[in-house]
């Protein structure tokens, strides 16, 4: 199973990829968290995203698509991957549908995270994401137990430096106007499952899982 999870930054991509990767049995490849990899890694890739990315802006195509490829290479994603945050425009869609096919695979559905803007930006200023598990928490929505550290893992959690009110807007506009058409390429292609992302991460969750089992 190929199953492509978006929405606008903020809507709880990340969050519900991890849910349902692990209620499914499906490997989870974040390009953010690659990106993020990469910036750290100070890899030619990653001094090429990281003015991107702090200016919220979307990376480049071919190097998001290089690391995915990469990424899907390794074995383990044979039997099935959910995609967080690829694709991101059209693009990098139809290059997934491309490479899927030529291995006589397919995205078998793309799941649409639906959160009004006024939500989005409360969510993406109070945003803490934990070092090591990449898990976020919000600090009055869903505070980790213990402040400061990951309630999976014990890691240190820390504010993003692309969350920050400027960049959040620009990361909408991009969303906006970049990823947003995705809903009518999926709708078209008859694969689109539309969630509403407001509620509990189970509550989302379960809404995902049902919408795919339909
Ligand atoms: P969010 O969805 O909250 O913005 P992500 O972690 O998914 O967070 O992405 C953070 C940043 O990483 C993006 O703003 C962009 O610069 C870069 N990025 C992530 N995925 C892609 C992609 N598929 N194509 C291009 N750039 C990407
Ligand atoms: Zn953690």
């Amino acid at each position: 199973m190929y199953i492509v999870l978006f929405g606008a930054p903020g809507a709880g991509k990340g969050t519900q990829a991890s849910y349902v990767a692990q209620q499914m049995n499906l490997v989870h490849i974040a390009t953010g968290d690659l990106f993020r990899q990469a910036i750290e890694q100070g890899t030619e890739l990653g001094m090429q995203a990281k003015s991107d990315m702090e200016k919220g802006l979307l990376g480049p195509n071919e190097l998001t698509i290089k690391m995915v490829m990469e990424r899907m290479a390794v074995p383990d994603c044979e039997t099935g991957v959910v995609f967080d945050g690829f694709p991101r425009n059209l693009g990098q869609a139809e290059t997934l549908d491309e490479a899927l096919e030529k291995q006589g695979k397919a995205v078998d559905n793309a799941v649409y995270i639906k959160v009004a803007e006024e939500e989005l930006l409360k969510r993406l200023t109070g945003r803490w994401v934990c070092r090591k598990c990449q898990q976020p928490y919000h600090e009055t929505e869903s505070p980790p137990k213990i402040q400061g550290k990951c309630d999976k893992c014990g890691g240190e959690l820390y504010q993003r430096p692309d969350d920050n009110i400027e960049t959040i807007k620009n990361r909408l506009g991009v969303y906006f106007k970049e990823t947003a058409p995705l809903i009518d390429y999926y709708t078209k292609a008859g694969k689109l499952v539309e969630v509403d992302g407001v509620g509990g991460i189970d509550e989302v969750g379960r809404r995902i899982i049902e919408g795919l089992r339909k």
